[in-house]
C-alpha cells in the first residue's frame, strides 16, 4: 500500500480531540462530489496540496463543527492512500455520529467535474485502504456506499456500482487466488490406519472421506492406498481480521502453531485475532509468496487451506 501519512502531506493539526473507535462494521466509500481539478490526473505532485485544500475547507465549513478533514482516508488517481483522521478515530463524513462510528470513511478523489471517474490505480488504492482498515483498524467485512443509510448521491453512480459488485480489484482478480482441485492433499494409508482414526486426525468425518474418495466400503482401506484428505470449508474472511472473535480464529491459530509459523504464543491459541496472529499468518504467506497473494496477514480461502495443510503434513516446505 502506498500510504501517505499526515505529516507527509502536510496536514494541519486538528482543532479539537478525536472520539476513539475500537472497531467498526467495515468501510463506507465516498467521493468528493464537488469539482476535482482535472490537472491532478497527470500530476501526482499536486495531490497532497489538494488534500490540504480539502482539509482546510472541512475545518472552515460553517455548517459543520469538523475538527479535521472528515474522512478516515482519501485515495488519489495514482493509488496513493492519504491518511485523513486515520485508524481508531471516529470520522465525520458518514452523516451523523452513530453512522460515523459504525464505518470508516474512505474517499475517492473524484468529483462531479474535472476528475469524474476512478482510475484502476485508484480502485486498487481503495481496496488497499479497506484492507488496511480491516487488518489494523478493527474494521469488519462490510463495504458500503455513503448513500447506504443516508440521503446523498455520494459516492456517485460509478463508484456505487463498484461497491455493489463487492469492491473488487481492477480486473476482478481477488487479492489472493482461490484454491483449486478437490481436497486438501493426499494421504497414503499406513498399517493400522482406520478411516475413523484418519477422519479424527484430519478434522473431518468418515462420510467426507467416503464421498471425496468414492469409497465403496469404508472398512476396506488398503495399506499404500492414496486417499484424498477433505479440505476444511472456509468460513469467511471476517473471522480473521484484527479484533475478530470466533471459534474459526482458534482453529486457524492451532494450525499456525502446529505449522510453526511466526513467533510462538506465550498464551494461546485463543478465539481472538490479535496482532501476533496476523504476524503468524504473514509468516506463512511470506514462505509461499509465489502461491499465496500478498503477505498481508489477512486470511482468505487459500491461506486458510495452506495453514491446514502445513499443520497436517499435507504440504512440503
Ligand atoms: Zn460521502
Ligand atoms: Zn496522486
Amino acid at each position: 500500500m502506498k500510504l501517505v501519512s499526515r505529516s507527509e502531506w502536510g496536514a494541519a493539526a486538528p482543532t479539537g480531540s478525536y472520539t476513539r473507535v475500537g472497531s467498526t462494521h467495515g468501510v463506507k466509500i465516498h467521493y468528493e462530489g464537488s469539482a476535482v481539478p482535472g490537472g491532478l490526473l497527470g500530476d501526482h505532485g499536486r495531490c497532497a496540496s489538494h488534500v490540504r485544500d480539502v482539509q482546510r475547507a472541512h475545518i472552515n465549513d460553517p455548517n459543520e463543527d469538523w475538527i479535521d478533514i472528515a474522512y478516515s482516508f482519501l485515495v488519489c488517481s495514482h493509488g496513493y492512500v492519504f491518511e485523513g483522521r486515520g485508524l481508531g478515530r471516529r470520522n465525520g463524513a458518514n452523516g451523523n455520529s452513530s453512522l460515523n462510528g459504525a464505518h470508516y470513511a474512505v474517499c475517492a478523489m473524484v468529483g462531479t467535474s474535472g476528475v469524474t471517474s476512478p482510475t484502476a490505480a485508484m480502485l486498487d488504492g481503495l481496496v488497499d485502504a479497506i484492507e488496511y482498515c480491516r487488518a489494523q483498524g478493527g474494521a469488519g467485512g462490510e463495504v458500503r456506499g455513503h448513500r447506504d443509510g443516508y440521503a446523498t448521491t455520494c459516492p456517485g453512480d460509478e463508484l456505487y456500482g463498484w461497491v455493489q459488485r463487492g469492491a473488487p480489484r481492477p480486473g476482478g482478480a481477488p487479492s489472493e487466488p482461490q484454491p483449486s482441485g478437490a481436497g486438501a492433499g493426499v494421504y497414503i494409508v499406513q498399517p493400522g490406519d482406520t478411516l475413523g482414526a484418519l477422519a479424527g486426525r484430519f478434522e473431518s468425518t468418515v462420510t467426507q472421506f467416503v464421498t471425496l474418495n468414492g469409497l465403496a466400503d469404508p472398512d476396506r482401506i488398503q495399506v499404500g492406498q492414496q486417499l484424498q484428505v477433505p479440505g476444511p470449508p472456509f468460513p469467511g474472511r471476517e473471522h480473521f481480521v484484527l479484533g475478530a472473535h470466533s471459534p474459526h480464529a482458534k482453529r486457524l491459530q492451532i494450525w499456525l502453531q502446529a505449522g510453526g509459523w511466526g513467533p510462538p504464543y506465550r498464551v494461546g491459541p485463543s478465539e481472538d485475532m490479535e496482532a501476533l496472529d496476523l504476524q503468524k499468518v504473514a509468516a506463512l504467506q511470506q514462505h509461499y509468496i509465489g502461491d499465496l497473494g500478498p503477505a498481508d496477514g489477512l486470511t482468505g480461502p487459500l491461506t486458510w487451506l495452506f495453514a491446514f495443510q502445513t499443520a497436517h503434513g499435507l504440504r512440503g516446505r
